[in-house]
């Protein structure tokens, strides 16, 4: 199915393959062609992790009688109000469901079809309801059913399922390829630094020199300084590179780098000292990340196996423009472009919602609703 996902609007909502092991656990089908006949589809959003269940898919998934419990509730929920989603399969507005029992937040459901969305949120909060800690005291069989449904769903979805990038970041290899590129042509004395770094007092004094503030974010001081950017530009860069698409994503880098750039000239004391570096156009994919993906859990999207602590990345960027901010008004260090990372951060923002804008409608105008496939009036 490729109907647009009705939460976030920014991607076509993606099937995943589901298939039984012989422990009843479920691990998802990755190869090629078409899947076999007794796997369970399900239709995901890569960008928001949400889920759309046809009607059946969750019994089918949970071995539970999961949808025979929303209906009884769908007596007591209220018509469709105005800035309800719409249903995945054209059939308009969906119902907000209560389900206590399940989970505190309501859930999407089509009075047509009788399909189930679930937000990324609600599906990690069911997931997490399904450890001994979330469960509580709360024994009641209803809540049970639905916490093994949730733990036998969540459990066994594969990670990939949460990731939001797809397909290969090609620009973002492309970039590291170049960063390291210069930064060894410039070690050999093939590149002369001085030419190609922003220097503030001269960029002010001499026109000749204007072209540093878009040249500078391709070459690095140190070792050490380009591993740092090229960490940060994959862990955020894949998943805006897709999101944007390659021209924005490469408008994003170039103009962060050079806002930032600018901000750095305007507005520095170390006049003399020249600033090289990628790091204003990385804050500008921060905001973009930051914007698009506040509720991503950072060591989800990243390998980074060295450190288990779970932080959502609105936290981790808040915090780190607090530092950017700080540092920049009070700290002696005038060698680290402070007001570079601020200016490609507010560059990051002014231009992700719209690119996001854009995104939805070009994601409206592609996706075609196909019909459901489960006939309601059947089941009743
Ligand atoms: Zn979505
Ligand atoms: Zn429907």
């Amino acid at each position: 199915m490729s109907a647009q996902c009705p939460a976030c609007y920014l991607h076509a909502l993606v099937p995943v393959h589901l298939l039984q092991r012989e422990d009843r656990s479920w691990r998802q089908w990755d190869e090629k062609g078409a899947p076999p006949a007794e796997a369970v589809t399900i239709d995901t959003c890569p960008v928001c992790f949400g889920a759309w269940f046809d009607q059946g898919e969750i019994d089918a998934l949970g071995d539970g009688a999961v949808d025979a419990l929303l209906r009884a509730q769908e007596g007591a929920s209220a018509a469709p109000g105005a800035g309800a989603r719409p249903c995945p399969r054209g059939h308009g507005p969906m119902f907000e469901l209560r389900c206590p029992a399940l989970i505190s937040t309501p859930l999407d459901r089509c009075g047509a079809c009788g399909g189930l969305w679930l937000d990324g949120e609600e599906r990690r909060r069911l997931a997490a309801a399904s450890t001994k800690e979330g469960q509580g005291t709360r024994k009641e069989r209803l809540v049970r059913r639905g916490v093994i449904w949730a733990a036998q769903l969540l459990t066994h979805l594969p990670v990939e399922v949460e990731n939001p990038a797809r397909g290969t970041p090609w620009l973002v290899y492309a970039l590291l390829v170049a960063y390291v590129a210069l930064f060894v042509a410039s070690a050999e004395g093939l590149v002369y630094y001085r030419d190609w770094a922003v220097v503030a007092g001269k960029v002010v004094r001499e026109t000749s020199s204007v072209h540093t503030i878009f040249t500078h974010q391709f070459l690095h001081g140190s070792w050490l300084h380009l591993l740092g950017n090229a960490y940060f530009l994959h862990l955020f860069g894949d998943n805006i590179e897709h999101l944007f698409g390659r021209l924005r994503f490469a408008a994003l880098l170039i103009g962060a780098g050079a806002f930032g750039g600018l901000m750095h000239t305007l507005l520095t004391q170390a006049t003399a000292t020249p600033m090289v570096g990628a790091s204003g156009a990385i804050a500008g994919v921060m905001a973009a990340y930051l914007w698009s993906f506040p509720h991503a859990k950072l060591f989800q999207t990243v390998p980074f196996v060295l450190i288990q602590i779970k932080i959502p990345a609105w936290v981790y960027l808040v915090v780190w423009v607090g530092l950017q901010v700080v540092m920049g008004f009070f700290s002696q260090e005038y060698e680290m472009a402070w007001f570079s990372h601020l200016g490609g951060f507010v560059f990051g923002l002014g231009m992700t919602p719209l690119v996001l804008r854009w995104r939805r409608r070009a994601v409206a105008r592609n996706v075609t609703v196909p019909a459901a496939p489960y006939a309601r009036a059947d089941s009743r």
